[in-house]
């Protein structure tokens, strides 16, 4: 109970953490708004779908009708733009010639080919560890690896705007969930204080770089702090792995922490372009992963394609700087621009671009006026911003192009201009 009060009185945030976008723990008032929108005949904005092309550029349409528009995207995290490169999809045919379509089960059971173990070692030694265990998935590979490892006598300590997936493998091991101010080392250190017990185990979650448009997240900081109370880390490095450090190696390695951290994660769906999840560990933990993780055991493994595209993909960034200086070059081009163009985009450094509005009803309509100008965006509102903000979010790749930088911005004014114009009439009209 004393915890429960400290954390409502020094977390101001405490119940947007535990509602957060992915979620929804009131699921009466999601179902209410679902129904509203079935009723209303309204279908989700964000239903849209790639009628030809991949990732970066493509025909994008409307899930339910006959809207098309020939599109510049930024809402993938196709980072280095690997899925279309040629090695990497020649390699996925070869595999899917040699091994078929799906492994049919996991791969625990059998499920792996000579490319899911070279991928395993491969990984783990670019990021610095003994050993991994690769997931089909992101998503599973963090429920797996909390799940697989805690139970529910102990603790995990997660940074409040960490994944869903790190939240539910959290609620799926039983073990007692805390939050921390986002990227406050000195938060985490109030609550690790008050839950270190020679007991239990406590394991400190974060994510070396956040997909709402921040830079490079302080994990040197929290890692230490979580080590000075003998806690296990875990690092997402979901959005930084393959374009930070050596060699793409990530995060923990660019500021210097890959021994301290226990285990570190990324998916093979974004720099790598592919499908899949991995986590880097001693081989104990590994161990541990492959035989306790319900994930692994009972979940069908990479397909072959998937696997062997992702392995391409590893091997490439590993040794091509040439690729990283791409998307960085891009990053810096469209940061630069954006900003000259008077948009405030925050503190962030990184290849998600977030230009900040005031008003969210406002940015979704620009949403729609940028999709109909052939560009491809998202909105973050709350409650990963405030109540009634929001940012417009532009991913950027090393398959984007500063004309594709320099059209978006020309739209986006454009499509700002005619959202106000229309505000204006709308509001004319009612007074
Ligand atoms: N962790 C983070 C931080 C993510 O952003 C995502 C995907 N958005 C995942 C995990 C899950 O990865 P995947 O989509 O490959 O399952």
């Amino acid at each position: 109970a004393g915890f429960q009060k400290h954390m409502q009185s020094s977390h101001p945030t405490f119940q947007a953490a535990k509602v957060n976008a992915w979620s929804v723990n009131d699921k009466s008032k999601l179902v209410q708004e679902v129904l509203r929108m079935v009723n209303d005949n309204r279908r989700n904005p964000y239903s849209k779908v790639l009628r030809s092309g991949s990732g970066t550029r493509g025909l994008v349409g409307d899930a339910y009708n006959d809207e098309e528009q020939e599109s510049i995207i930024w809402t993938t995290n196709l980072y280095l733009g690997l899925n279309r490169d040629p090695t990497v999809m020649a390699e996925a045919t070869d595999a899917l010639q040699r091994y078929g379509t799906g492994m049919g089960t996991s791969a625990a059971a059998s499920g792996m080919t000579n490319q899911h173990l070279e991928f395993e070692t491969e990984f783990a030694d670019l990021v610095g560890k003994p050993s991994a265990c690769l997931f089909p998935t992101g998503y599973t590979a963090n429920v797996g690896a909390i799940a697989g490892i805690l139970g529910k006598n102990d603790v995990v300590i997660i940074d409040q705007l960490c994944h869903a997936s790190i939240v539910d493998g959290a609620r799926l091991c039983g073990a007692s969930i805390r939050t921390f101010q986002h990227n406050n080392a000195a938060d985490l250190e109030a609550v690790l204080k008050s839950e270190v017990s020679p007991y239990h185990t406590v394991m400190v979650v974060l994510e070396g770089v956040y997909s709402m448009g921040e830079g490079a997240a302080p994990v040197a900081d929290i890692v230490r702090m979580a080590k000075k109370y003998g806690a296990l880390v875990l690092v997402d490095e979901a959005h930084s792995f393959g374009f930070y450090g050596k060699g793409g190696a990530g995060i923990c390695a660019a500021q210097g922490v890959t021994e301290e951290v226990d285990f570190i994660m990324t998916t093979l769906s974004k720099a790598m372009g592919s499908l899949g999840g991995v986590v880097a560990a001693s081989q104990q933990h590994v161990d541990l992963m492959k035989s306790a993780s319900r994930a692994y055991i009972f979940q069908a493994s990479v397909s072959p394609a998937d696997m062997a595209a992702a392995l391409t993909a590893l091997r490439r960034l590993r040794v091509d700087d040439a690729l990283r200086e791409r998307l960085w070059t891009t990053t810096r081009y469209m940061r630069q621009q954006f900003e000259e163009a008077g948009y405030n985009l925050g503190t962030g450094d990184g290849p998600i671009v977030t230009p900040h509005f005031a008003d969210k009803d406002k940015l979704y309509a620009i949403v729609q006026h940028l999709y109909k100008k052939g560009i491809q965006t998202s909105a973050v509102t709350y409650p990963i911003v405030e109540m009634g903000r929001g940012r417009l979010r532009l991913i950027c790749s090393a398959a984007h192009t500063k004309e594709d930088v320099d059209k978006t911005l020309k739209a986006l004014i454009e499509a700002e201009q005619e959202v106000d114009i229309q505000l204006a009439k709308k509001q004319h009209k009612t007074t």
